[in-house]
Formats: structure tokens, C-alpha cells, sequence
């Protein structure tokens, strides 16, 4: 089979061995996968990581102990929990501290012919639900947990920094759940594929002070938490989507003496996200750039790379 290999800042397509599926796991052929952020940082070397990437994807289980998986269309969890200590227990797998992460730590990645994932971690896609719109569960499940961590009246305004895959994704999510967004971007052209009744765009240049409740960071840059902190009201709260991988300079006195909570926030749960999806809540499709088959990942992370691209999809053989 053909995989995607990420080694030295170099993206390559290699040939080797189909996986070897473990007890409990399914063998799961990629129908589609998308890049995001984190797999253009990996290639970049980040983490240090060497090896197939790719966490965003919809394949279909090829083989199982479960016959019943046989033949369906699925995505699913990308931590992967030991499954017996206490984080795993209470149903936190993607903070237990020996788990593995699809594509991204010491699990080899989607962006494959085949890969493997344990049973437990699949959701399957509602028969209605395009393969190129489930793709995105993954993005809209981390932006769903922004909601499971912070209580978001109806009706509140919410600044969303920063026009990238993930921010595009966060401003649908959170408007379809009743906030009003005020989503602040350098990309006209971006934030136009979301502008509606309630998504405002901004410029970056519009930026006030101390204006907002809530204040989602998801602009992927070292400088976004600062802006963010900086237009957050007294007791309001940042929640940090952007994983940045240098370390972030932070002048804490705003944040002690304006009282505001930061909350780190990461992957979520799939099955709202593809509710979501399945409802036409959140409309992906204008986020599709491109689209190339497993073999052009090549091509298509240079094209990942562009400015004024959103997301490519890669097409399983
Ligand atoms: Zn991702
Ligand atoms: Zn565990």
C-alpha cells in the first residue's frame, strides 16, 4: 500500500506493508482525509516527528472482530487511552498520559491506505452525510468542546481571532449554538465563506479593548493570545485553540488584575460534531480549497501551505 511519510521538514510517498491489525482494532481503508494545522507544522519538524500523519478522515472499516463494523463508513476518536488507568476510566482517553494519537504521537496516521484504529474510537457517518463533510469531524468536535468547557449564554457577542481552518470552523459552531460572532481575521476572502447573520468579519485592525465576555485565540500565532487577552472584558475568559509550538512571551499583569480565566482547549467529542454536520449547522463545503488523490500528498501539502487556502482534502486510492 502507499502512505504519506513525513521525515527532515520533507513530505514523500512511500510504499510498505499493510498494518497488522491488533485485538480490538479495526483495519480501516481511507476514503478521505484532511490536512490541517498541526500536520503542516509535523512536516515542518515540530514535536520532532517522524512518520505518517493525518487525524482528520473518513475511511471504511475493512476488517474487524466486530462483523457488524464490516463495510461502514467511520471516523473516529484520535486518542487512543490505555484504557485502564483513572483518566480512561472517567472517560477521558484523550488525557490519559501514556495515550497515543492518531497521526501525531506514536500512532502512525489516515494519510495511508489503510491504518488501524481500536473499535471503541469509531463513530459511524449518518448514510446522509457526505464522506467530504464527515471529513471534518474531527475540527468541528475540538471546536465543539469549546462549549463543553465554557457556558455560553444565547445571544452573547464572541470574538473569534484569526480566519484559518480552525477559526472558520469555531465562529459556525459556536454561532449555530446561539452566540453572535464578531470573528476577527486578515482575510477578507476567508471570512467572507462564513459571513452571515450571525458571523460578523472584522479586520484585525478593528480591534478594541476590553470588549468581550469571550474570546476564542485561534490564529495559530505566538501573538494571538496577547491580542486576545487584551479585548477581553474584566472576568471574562480566553479560550486558547491555536496550538503554537515556540513558547509564548505573556505579560500576565491584565490577566491578574482584569481577573480573566484562560482555558486551554483541544479535541472534542465526535458525536455532536457530526449531528452538527448532518444538520447543515455548520457548512464545511466553502471551506474546500482542493482536493488530490493519496499519492499527489506531495503536491497537495504545498498547495496546504499556500496563502488563501483553507483546507485540502486527500483522496484515498
Ligand atoms: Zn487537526
Ligand atoms: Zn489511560
Amino acid at each position: 500500500m502507499i502512505a504519506v511519510q513525513l521525515d527532515g521538514g520533507a513530505v514523500s510517498v512511500v510504499r510498505r506493508p499493510k498494518p497488522r491489525r491488533r485485538p480490538g482494532e479495526a483495519l480501516i481503508r481511507l476514503l478521505c482525509g484532511g490536512i490541517c494545522n498541526t500536520d503542516i507544522e509535523l512536516k515542518r519538524g515540530y514535536y520532532g516527528f517522524s512518520g505518517t500523519p493525518g487525524h482528520e478522515f473518513v475511511g471504511e472499516v475493512v476488517a474487524c472482530d466486530e462483523p457488524a463494523w464490516v463495510g461502514k463508513r467511520v471516523t473516529g476518536g484520535i486518542n487512543v487511552g490505555c484504557g485502564a488507568c483513572e483518566r480512561c476510566l472517567r472517560g477521558l482517553e484523550r488525557h490519559c498520559a501514556t495515550r497515543t494519537v492518531l497521526g501525531i504521537v506514536q500512532r502512525p496516521g489516515a494519510f495511508s491506505e489503510y491504518f488501524t484504529l481500536p473499535v471503541r474510537n469509531l463513530h459511524e457517518i449518518p448514510a446522509g452525510l457526505a464522506t467530504e463533510t464527515a471529513v471534518f469531524a474531527e475540527p468541528v468536535a475540538a471546536a465543539c468542546e469549546i462549549l463543553e468547557q465554557v457556558k455560553i449564554p444565547r445571544g452573547t457577542a464572541v470574538a473569534v481571532l484569526g480566519d484559518g481552518k480552525l477559526g472558520l470552523v469555531v465562529a459556525q459552531v459556536l454561532a449555530a449554538r446561539g452566540a453572535c460572532i464578531d470573528l476577527y481575521g486578515r482575510h477578507e476572502e476567508k471570512m467572507a465563506l462564513v459571513a452571515g447573520p450571525r458571523i460578523a468579519a472584522r479586520s484585525s485592525n478593528q480591534r478594541g479593548n476590553s470588549t468581550y465576555e469571550y474570546v476564542v485565540e485561534a490564529t495559530g500565532s505566538a501573538g494571538g493570545l496577547r491580542e486576545a487577552v487584551a479585548m477581553t472584558r474584566p472576568r471574562g475568559k480566553v479560550i486558547l485553540k491555536s496550538t503554537v509550538h515556540e513558547a509564548v512571551t505573556l505579560d500576565m499583569a491584565p490577566v491578574i488584575v482584569n481577573e480573566i480565566t484562560l482555558v486551554g482547549s483541544r479535541c472534542g467529542r465526535m458525536e455532536e460534531a457530526l449531528r452538527l454536520l448532518a444538520r447543515g449547522a455548520v457548512r464545511v463545503e466553502p471551506l474546500i480549497s482542493a482536493r488530490y488523490g493519496l499519492s499527489e500528498a506531495v503536491r497537495a501539502f504545498a498547495r496546504a501551505e499556500e496563502k488563501g487556502v483553507v483546507k485540502v482534502l486527500l483522496e484515498g486510492a
